[in-house]
């Protein structure tokens, strides 16, 4: 008889529905991954006392650790489906949506906390109008390999979903923009617009809000040194107030 891998799958059919949990068996082929225990269970939505229900719901795009679109708690630990191998069939494998998020459906979430963080936080470097003033300032190779490093965040949210601030009470934004904070601060272009990116980081849910747990750092798939940006985000912020505080005109008494 052929091999075959319990799936367990907590679903949801709606936004704010209750969730509810599905065992699944499918066919294990060497080198699968859990997508392809998902893409099984598409094949054939049969649960294992033999009832045929929906198909389960995910997301995903590259399939390669570059999009962030599969992240899901895997065995309880948020990660990407693309990258995590079935290595034992004897071993079942549980699948949940991503805590720290809202659930879209199944195994879906909705990702847009994330993505507004890096707006309001002015993440990107400005370039509108400045394709034709020639080349920008040069950036030493010593700096370009860290910054690559920061560079390579997906907005996954393994870090948030990990993160014990970042809760239903708090509105702490999370390790990933502040990392991001740190790279396009550190831009030749992109420090013109520094201080707006600090004022963002002393907001409420903004640095301070960190515990220094370290999750984030344990769970990032790209590997990039968060609670290091956070210690440096630490610093700047620090200097910045200090800078702003004696840049206050006298208060007349
Ligand atoms: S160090 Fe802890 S509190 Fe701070 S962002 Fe990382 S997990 Fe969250
Ligand atoms: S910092 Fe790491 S864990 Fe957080 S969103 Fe970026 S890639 Fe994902």
């Amino acid at each position: 008889m052929a091999q075959t891998v319990r799936v367990k799958v907590r679903r949801q059919d709606e936004p704010g529905a209750k969730s509810y949990w599905q065992e699944f068996d499918v066919p294990y082929t060497q080198g699968m991954n859990a997508l392809t225990c998902l893409q099984e269970i598409q094949k054939n939505p049969v649960t294992v006392s033999g009832q045929a229900v929906a198909p389960v719901v995910w997301e995903s795009a590259c399939l390669e650790e570059v999009c962030g679109a599969c992240s899901m708690r895997i065995n309880g630990i948020p990660r990407q489906g693309c990258s995590f191998l079935v290595l034992d069939p004897q071993k079942p494998l549980t699948l949940e949506p991503m805590s720290k998020f809202p659930v879209v459906r199944d195994l879906i979430i909705d990702r847009s906390r994330m993505f507004q963080a890096l707006l309001d936080s002015h993440s990107w470097i400005d370039i509108d109008g400045t394709h034709d003033l020639g080349p920008g300032p040069r950036q030493s190779p010593k700096d370009q390999s860290w910054m690559y490093v920061l560079s390579r965040c997906m907005t996954c949210g393994c870090c948030l979903d990990a993160c014990p601030q970042v809760n239903e009470k708090s509105d702490f934004v999370g390790a990933s923009v502040i990392s991001q904070v740190r790279l396009f601060n550190a831009h030749p272009s992109g420090k013109m617009h520094a201080d707006k990116r600090l004022d963002y980081l002393m907001q409420p849910g903004g640095i301070v809000d960190c515990g220094n747990a370290q999750n984030c750092v344990k769970v990032c798939p790209k590997e990039i040194p968060l609670t290091q940006s956070i210690a440096e985000m630490g610093k700047q912020t620090l200097a910045y107030g200090f800078k702003r505080f004696a840049s206050k005109p006298d208060l007349e008494m």
